[in-house]
């Protein structure tokens, strides 16, 4: 096929590049059928989760398709790692604007096919169809996890540790990396690695056993860590304090912060992070991150539930610090 051709049928599309996602499990019935089989493994829950990703929301049109893919699947996956449920399959509608392109296409579902093996799951149906509004790319991820056994993000008491993995920031600080050379130019030393942040979340899967382990409630990150956190406080009858030096910065956010400590925050409560936020009763905050650090997932405690239902941010004399979405002056 010419490079430069588009496809135009449905049935080309699916069968010439998503079949092959989809060949290892029998229940996809290589995507001919109307509808694909999931036979859960006996004492197992299915978890299921969307999320579906918008260009022009939440990446940009021209971004390579193989980043594209991959951010399709992190994000969704990145939901069932923080419930410390296993991805097993997923099903993919495309919506495009119009007739797609073969090397568009061809990249693309190379990158789901990274992706899916790095996640340990597979293609099992879905819908492709032109529309007139932007790429639109909705996943549905489903996982398993033992019965019973799946975090909740509303379990969260007074007392319980506040734990993030990862760093916090960096999907911020590469978002506007991607919109400004200006910005680029300051930050020329770490840009590759908070683009890539941006473009390529890691779900933090290596923590599933901690949190089966140690952790009464847990979320991942996609919103930000103020919006994220304020929802599990809320879900919980909680609030939390948390310490903002204790905040765990990589080292481009580290530059950030040097050169303007609220710029930093700001990032921080920005979104696309794709960590995991959680609450380990105080007691096992040991194991927690010895169990985390044995996934190969670094943990940090940056705070403590409280029973005051307020979400507060303290500087280093416990003073109320605000979490600055007015400090984007760079852009
Ligand atoms: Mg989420």
């Amino acid at each position: 096929m010419d490079i430069d051709s588009r496809v135009s049928r449905e049935e080309d599309i699916i069968q010439i590049y998503l079949r092959p996602l989809a060949a290892r499990w029998p229940g996809a019935l290589e995507l001919r059928d109307d509808c694909a089989v999931i036979t859960p493994a006996p004492g197992q829950d299915i978890i299921v989760k969307t999320d579906p990703i918008r260009a022009g929301i939440h990446f940009f049109t021209n971004d390579n398709p193989d980043d594209i893919a991959w951010k399709a699947l992190a994000t969704n996956v990145s939901d069932l790692a923080a419930k410390a449920a296993r991805p097993f399959a997923y099903t993919l509608a495309l919506s495009f604007p119009r007739i797609p392109k073969h090397d568009w296409l061809s990249v693309f579902a190379k990158g789901l096919e990274k992706a899916q093996s790095a996640f340990g799951c597979i293609l099992v149906g879905g819908d492709t169809d032109i529309e007139c509004g932007p790429l639109n790319i909705s996943v549905t991820m489903f996982g398993e996890i033992a019965k019973g056994q799946m975090l909740k993000r509303g379990r969260a008491k007074p007392g319980d540790s506040v734990f993030v993995s990862g760093t916090l920031g960096d999907s911020s600080l590469g978002l506007h990396l991607r919109k400004s050379n200006n910005f680029r130019n300051m930050f020329s030393n770490y840009a590759d690695a908070a683009l890539e942040r941006y473009l390529r979340p890691v779900p933090r899967l290596g923590l599933r056993s901690a949190l089966r382990g140690y952790a009464r409630a847990s979320m991942d990150i996609s919103d930000g860590l103020l919006k994220d956190l304020q929802r599990m406080c809320s879900v919980s009858g909680v609030g939390a304090s948390i310490n903002a030096r204790e905040l765990p910065l990589s080292t481009a956010m580290q530059h950030v912060a040097k050169l303007d400590f609220r710029q930093a925050i700001s990032f921080i409560a920005g979104s696309d992070d794709y960590e995991i936020l959680c609450a380990v009763p105080p007691e096992d905050d040991k194991n927690f991150i010895a169990a985390a650090h044995a996934g190969c997932v670094a943990v940090t405690k940056i705070g403590e539930f409280s029973s005051d239902p307020v979400v507060r941010l303290l500087d280093d004399s416990g003073a109320h610090m605000n979490w600055g979405m007015d400090n984007l002056y760079f852009l």
